[in-house]
């Protein structure tokens, strides 16, 4: 009889699993269960539909548990990650800096490639069925809203609420595993401030988040204003790090030291406004003017340094790309395996592990389904 192996998600993390044990393992019978009409819808959506898959400055810093991620980048480099996508026929590039996109620059390559992979391998891949619970039973039941399905082991790589509805939490926490509170990550930040204002406007600068007063973290970046809050790449960044009322403020000129000395000298010829326009978007400069009606160049320096902002809260898992939190890293082994149950592994952005933009989250995707992948083959592999 062959072993059965089931996935639950036909995402990133379900994808490579499902390739990797079956490639590893051909006896394995593997299937994958998706809710949605088609696999990868989500992987269609990302780096603004050119897919940005990984990045060639790799590190465990760039995630909330460096610890572990330290592990699991040791186990899988980057350079396997690359071999992988390699050896499915993907073209892949970079974009001039370290971020790691499909030579087309397109998502739908990126997926049309796993999809023929999948059918090379003769892995099932079953649509329009939503799993709602597991049952271990001499074996584990997958029941599902369309029928039960019986499986030797069974991986929930079910993602994140970050623009998808998923039934993957509360199925495994039915089974013992514990959840960290769900917040949307890489999400735009909505401001006390009204910022109508200064719609559409986009600024390299650096950001600090602070409570009350206490500098949390910092980042270097681009904001686009919104009418409501600051979005961008760095706002981005900074809401995996933010609570409810944090404060963030710009450095509009982190690079600058001698500002106050150099405005100080054009002030001996010109009119503060005036002055300031040759240094910063106009919107910025009145913007910086209407915080400081008594025109003190002193504050004005401050103000230019620090602009403050408060977050009242992010935009919702509507807009998020991750989601924070997840099913605690506590409750998994090391190759993904469950804690709590046997023959049940959990993989990708179902657990509690989130990342910075720029390739990072569907790096740990592929990798954690590569490593549970392997496990699973090889477990099944030596008849443990
Ligand atoms: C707009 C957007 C842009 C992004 N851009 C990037 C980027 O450029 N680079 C990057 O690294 N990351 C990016 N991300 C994040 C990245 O897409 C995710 O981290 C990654 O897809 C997670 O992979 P996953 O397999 O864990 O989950 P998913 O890819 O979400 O896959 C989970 C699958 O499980 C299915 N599922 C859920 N519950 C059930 C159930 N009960 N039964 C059956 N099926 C179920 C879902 O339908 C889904 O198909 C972006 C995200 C978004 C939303």
């Amino acid at each position: 009889m062959q072993t059965k192996l089931i996935i639950v998600g036909g995402g990133a993390a379900g994808i490579v699993c499902a390739l990797t044990a079956k490639r590893e393992n051909p006896s394995l019978q593997v299937s994958i269960l998706e809710q949605n009409e088609r696999i990868g819808k989500k992987i269609l959506k990302t780096g603004n539909g050119k897919c940005n898959l990984s990045n060639l400055n790799m590190s465990e810093h760039f995630y909330n548990h460096p610890h572990e991620l330290s592990i699991w980048l040791n186990q899988i480099p980057i350079s396997e990650v690359q071999a992988f996508f390699q050896s499915c026929g993907l073209f892949l590039k970079t974009d001039g800096s370290t971020r790691l996109y499909p030579y087309s620059e397109q998502a739908t390559t990126v997926l049309e490639v796993l999809r023929y992979e999948l059918k090379r391998h003769h892995i099932d891949t079953i649509c329009n069925v939503r799993v709602k619970s597991l049952i271990y039973e001499q074996g584990w039941i997958v029941k599902t809203n369309q029928r039960d399905f019986k499986a030797d082991y069974v991986v929930v790589a079910s993602g994140s609420l970050a623009q998808e509805q998923t039934e993957g939490y509360r199925i495994l926490q039915e089974l013992g595993h514990r959840l960290i509170p769900l917040v949307p990550g890489l999400a735009a930040l909505k401001t006390k401030e009204k910022l109508r204002h200064l719609q559409g406007l986009r600024v390299k600068c650096q950001a600090g988040i602070y409570e009350q007063k206490r500098l949390l973290h910092q980042d270097k970046g681009e904001i686009l204003f919104k009418d409501d809050g600051l979005s961008g790449i760095l706002a981005f960044d900074l809401s995996r790090f933010l609570t409810k009322g944090n404060e963030v403020a710009l450095d509009l000129l982190f690079d600058y030291p001698h500002l106050e000395r150099e405005l100080t000298s054009l002030l001996t010829w010109k009119e503060l406004e005036d002055a300031l326009m040759g240094l910063l978007p106009k919107m910025l400069v009145w913007e910086i003017l209407k915080r400081n009606p008594n025109r003190d160049i002193k504050a004005i320096v401050k103000t230019i340094h620090h602009l403050s902002f408060e977050v009242v809260a992010t935009y919702g898992f509507e807009w998020a790309q991750i989601a924070r939190g997840g099913i605690s890293l506590e409750d998994i082994n090391l190759d993904f395996s469950s804690r709590k149950q046997a023959h049940l592994s959990i993989i990708g952005e179902v657990l509690d592990v989130d990342g910075a933009s720029g390739g990072y989250n569907l790096h740990f995707a592929w990798l954690s389904g590569m490593i549970a992948g392997r496990a699973i083959a090889s477990f099944e592999k030596n008849g443990k």
